[in-house]
C-alpha cells in the first residue's frame, strides 16, 4: 500500500469501495493529491502544536459508497480518532482539488485526533458541538497559514458560529440501527449493542 511522507512521518493510504460505490476512482491521481497536499504542507512554517497535530494521523482512507467501520455506516468524511485514521470520501476529496483546502480540511480531522488524546470520546452533544469550534477555530487558523484567503475561510466562519449547522452536520452521513450519531467513529471503545 502506498505510503505518503507529511512533515517527516509516513501516513498510511488505503482505499475502500462502499456498497453503491463504484470503485472506479483513479488510485494514482488521489495518491499524486495526496502527495501535492503533503509538498503543502512540510513547505508551511508551523507552530509545534499545529506540526504536532498534523503527526497524530497515521493513515488516509479513501471511499465511495457506504462504508461499515467499527459497527457505524458512514457516507461521509469522518474520523476514526483512535486509530487514527481518516476517511475520505473521493466525491468530497476531488470536489475542490486546491491543496490548501484539502490541507486544511485534513487538518480539522488530524486536531480531533488530539482532542482525543486530551480528553477521551466526547462525551454527549455538548462537548462534541464543543469539539467542533474548537477543531474549526484552529483549522481557520492553519488555513491562512497554508495560504487561504478570508474568502475562502468565510464558510468556515459561519459554520463555526451556528451550532443548528454544526449539529446537522454531526447527524448526517454517520448512523447505527437505531438512528442518527455524530460523525466521529468514537464508539467503538464501548460495548457495541447491535
Ligand atoms: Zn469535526
Amino acid at each position: 500500500m502506498p505510503t505518503v511522507g507529511i512533515l517527516g512521518r509516513d501516513v498510511e493510504v488505503k482505499f475502500m469501495k462502499g456498497e453503491g460505490g463504484t470503485g472506479d476512482a483513479d488510485r494514482d491521481q488521489l495518491v499524486a493529491g495526496i502527495k501535492s497536499m503533503a509538498a503543502l504542507i512540510d513547505r508551511t512554517d508551523w507552530p509545534d502544536v499545529y506540526r504536532d497535530a498534523f503527526g497524530r494521523m497515521k493513515g488516509i482512507t479513501f471511499f465511495d459508497g457506504m462504508i461499515r467501520v467499527n459497527g457505524h455506516q458512514i457516507e461521509r468524511p469522518c474520523c476514526d480518532e483512535d486509530d487514527a485514521v481518516f476517511y475520505w470520501e473521493i466525491e468530497e476529496f476531488m470536489q475542490n482539488q486546491d491543496d490548501d483546502v484539502r490541507a486544511n480540511t485534513f487538518f480539522h480531522d488530524c486536531w480531533h485526533v488530539v482532542q482525543f488524546h486530551d480528553a477521551g470520546f466526547p462525551d454527549g452533544d455538548k462537548e462534541r458541538v464543543w469539539r467542533e469550534v474548537d477543531a474549526t477555530t484552529h483549522q481557520i487558523i492553519v488555513a491562512k497559514l497554508l495560504g487561504c484567503s478570508d474568502h475562502e475561510t468565510l464558510h468556515l466562519e459561519k459554520f463555526k458560529n451556528d451550532q443548528k449547522a454544526i449539529i446537522d452536520r454531526l447527524n448526517e452521513g454517520v448512523r447505527k440501527k437505531w438512528g442518527p450519531q455524530d460523525h466521529h467513529v468514537e464508539r467503538k471503545a464501548k460495548p457495541v449493542d447491535d
